[in-house]
């Protein structure tokens, strides 16, 4: 079963290079801020081995949630989602090519099992500097309503996934959906890492939100500090086709586009070696995993 979810999604992969992106994502990131939902059973919990640790743990840190930067600098961060979905992931290189040729920092958020499917993407991604590559977990799953031990397992699968395919950790997590809660930021400080949420989210993740409406309301709504939440996985809608006219706005304004931690002043994702045979210490993909139990919009 793992070899077939692993085959499929590589199926999808056109062996192409950088550009080949994910579509079809988190559903209306729709901020559920602390709320306490009740635990739910979650599907991806079937796993057929446990995982092999082989990424070296995360100092823990403060509990923190980041909305946005500084609000005294017109610095902005663009930042993408690649969410994990199990039917089909996907990769929309348009938004990657369009970042590429105008020279944009951004921070993508990668899913653990849509770096599984997008092998050749991800190193792609990783080989060029203007990119943050972070943790958005490892199934997508609603993460304020599985277990403490689901959750460790989601961050640090995808932890382990990223360290194992290109030498790096991540040090910043966005929940899936943009759903946190108290205990889901506990945790993933405790894991090392910092929660990003945003105070712009474009409204990419509508199909209904046209180009047009997209442009005039990131570029209207936009100020310094702003992190924007778009998505790298949309296939179909319209989040490439507006980038190219947000970009020359926000330009227009005064904008510097600058990475998540560039924004927050951190410092950057230090690359490692990783350790040479980590092929076989991937995580497990799960036996079975209903995806359909979700809305995913
Ligand atoms: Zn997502």
């Amino acid at each position: 079963m793992t070899n077939k979810a692993v085959s499929r999604g590589r199926a999808t992969v056109c062996g192409v290079y950088v550009l080949l992106l994910l579509g079809g994502c988190a559903s209306s990131e729709v901020q559920n801020d602390y709320a306490d939902a009740e635990m739910i059973v979650d599907p991806a919990g079937s796993w057929s081995e446990p995982p092999v640790a082989v990424t070296p743990p995360l100092v823990a840190i403060k509990p923190t949630v980041i909305n946005h930067g500084s609000r005294s600098l017109k610095r902005i961060a663009l930042t993408f989602d690649a969410c994990s979905l199990d039917a089909q992931s996907y990769y929309d290189e348009r938004v990657a090519r369009i970042l590429i040729d105008n020279r944009i920092p951004a921070t993508i958020f990668v899913g653990g099992k849509w770096m599984r499917d997008h092998p050749e993407q991800l190193r792609a991604l990783a080989t060029l500097p203007q990119f943050e590559l972070a943790n958005h977990g490892f199934m997508h799953t609603h993460m304020t309503r599985i277990s403490d031990e689901r959750v460790r397992q989601e961050l640090k699968w995808t932890q382990d996934t990223m360290y194992a395919m290109i030498g790096r950790q991540p040090t910043l997590f966005r929940a899936p959906y943009g759903e946190i809660n108290h205990r889901l930021v506990r945790l993933a400080a405790e894991s090392g890492l910092r929660t990003v949420q945003f105070d712009l989210p474009s409204g990419d993740a509508d199909k209904k939100a046209s180009k047009k409406k997209l442009i005039e309301y990131v570029t209207t709504v936009a100020k310094p500090g702003s992190i924007v939440v778009m998505h790298i996985n949309r296939r179909g809608w319209h989040t490439a086709e507006a980038l190219p006219e947000i970009i020359a706005k926000l330009r227009k304004r005064g904008f510097e586009f600058v990475t998540v931690s560039e924004l927050l002043g951190l410092d950057p994702t230090p690359v490692e070696a990783p350790p040479s045979d980590t092929a076989s210490a991937f995580p497990p993909v799960p036996a079975h995993y209903d995806d359909t139990a979700y809305d995913r919009n």
